[in-house]
Formats: C-alpha cells, structure tokens, sequence
C-alpha cells in the first residue's frame, strides 16, 4: 500500500503521517515512512538546492524540473524497493504537491507537470489524504514552531488561500483516490478521521 499525505504549509501532515506509520508499525506491518522534496539521498541534496533557493533562485520551469529530478530519485531508491517488498510505504508529500504549488500557483505549469509525471515518474499512490485546514490556523501553527528558516516558500495567507484551493480542486477530479481530511481540531481528533478514512 502507497499512501501519501499533502496539504499546505503547516496543515499537519507530517504529524499525522507519523502517527499512521506508528499505528500501522504497531500491528506488525513493515511501514516506509518518507518524505518530499526528499526521501532518498540524492532527492535530500536536491532538497538542500531547492530550500537554499528559496524560491528566488530557479525560475519556475527549473524548479519543477528539480522536483521531478528529486522524485524520480526517490521513487527509483527507496519508494518502488520498498513497495517490492510489500512494506507500506507513506509519503509525506508527493506529485500532488507539485501538481498544486509549481503547476497551479507557482506559475502555470499544469500540462508540462502532468507530461513530466507520466514520463519520468508514472506511479500514484493508491490513497491520498489531503488535510484540509483553514490557512488563517496553518499560519499560525508555523509561526508558534518558529517559522520559515528552513523554507523557501512564505507563509503568505494569499498563497497558502491559493494552496488550498489547488488541493480541494484536485480532490475532485480524483475522488477514488483521494480523501479530504478536517485538518482542525487536535492531533488525536484529526488521526482518528485519519483511520476512519482508511478503514
Ligand atoms: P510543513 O509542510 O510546513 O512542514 P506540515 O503540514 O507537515 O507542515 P506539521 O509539521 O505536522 O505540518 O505541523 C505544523 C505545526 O503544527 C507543528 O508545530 C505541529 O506540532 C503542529 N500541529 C500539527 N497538528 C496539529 C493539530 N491538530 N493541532 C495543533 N497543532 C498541530
Ligand atoms: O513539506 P515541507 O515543509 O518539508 O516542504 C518544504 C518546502 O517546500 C515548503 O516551504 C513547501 O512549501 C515547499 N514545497 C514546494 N513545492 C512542492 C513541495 C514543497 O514549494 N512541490
């Protein structure tokens, strides 16, 4: 099983895609839990190109291509290994990601990132969760951790307001695989509408 979990900036899904792989762990599954721009070694170096970049760095063409390049990796060394050996593998972030943020709101770049995915990439997860939070309660929780040090994106509310947008619009066209998850309330609360999706 391939799941991924994406949202906008501070949506919480890195939280809950470690309590599901802790859960899943717990009843003796072998859980991949991973993570994008990254997940592998070279796709981390990437990363570190993308995140020094911060955004200023690569027009946006360049930077779809990095995290293509990134994912191919990722998907080549430790993602399709991982799924031969029947592990679940759990992403947090993956193509929808850069469907939204470098094909919608980045720029407009939808048809060169669905043409890159088939070509380079190919595969989906069998299930998506998306977790949905209001931008005003995301920004917030980014701001309490600290900030954007490490970012290079802002935490703009415009950009986030356009995120999330992107997301529910994709959750649409790809219902079968994608559920939208109530991102508010607490961690418990969100994870329990978590497993309920699942099961
Ligand atoms: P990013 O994409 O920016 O890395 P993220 O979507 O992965 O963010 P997390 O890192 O899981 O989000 O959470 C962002 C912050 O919000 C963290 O400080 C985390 O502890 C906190 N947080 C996560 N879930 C909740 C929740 N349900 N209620 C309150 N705070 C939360
Ligand atoms: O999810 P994470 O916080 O690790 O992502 C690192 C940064 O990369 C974030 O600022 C996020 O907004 C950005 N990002 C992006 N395009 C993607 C995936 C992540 O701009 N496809």
């Amino acid at each position: 099983m391939f799941i991924s979990f994406e949202g906008i900036d501070g949506s919480g899904k890195s939280t809950q895609a470690r309590r599901l792989a802790q859960t899943l762990a717990a009843r003796a599954t072998e859980v991949v839990l991973t993570r994008e721009p990254g997940g592998s070694e070279g796709a981390e170096e990437i990363r570190r190109l993308l995140v020094e970049g911060r955004g200023e760095r690569w027009s946006p063409e360049t930077e779809l291509l990095l995290f293509t390049a990134a994912r191919r990796d990722h998907v080549e060394r430790l993602i399709r290994p991982a799924r031969a050996r029947g592990a679940w593998v759990i992403t947090d972030r993956f193509a929808d990601s850069t469907r939204v943020y470098q094909g919608l709101v980045r720029a407009d770049l939808r048809q060169l990132v669905e043409e890159l995915h088939r070509l380079t990439i190919g595969i989906e997860p069998d299930l998506t969760f998306i977790i949905d939070i209001d931008p005003e309660v995301s920004l917030t929780r980014g701001q309490a951790r600290g900030g954007p040090e490490d970012r290079f994106e802002t935490f703009g509310l415009t950009f986030q307001k356009k995120l999330r947008e992107g997301f529910l619009t994709l959750a649409a066209e790809a219902p079968e695989r994608i559920r939208v998850i109530d991102g508010s309330g607490s961690e418990d609360e969100v994870a329990t509408r978590v497993l309920a999706a699942l099961t």
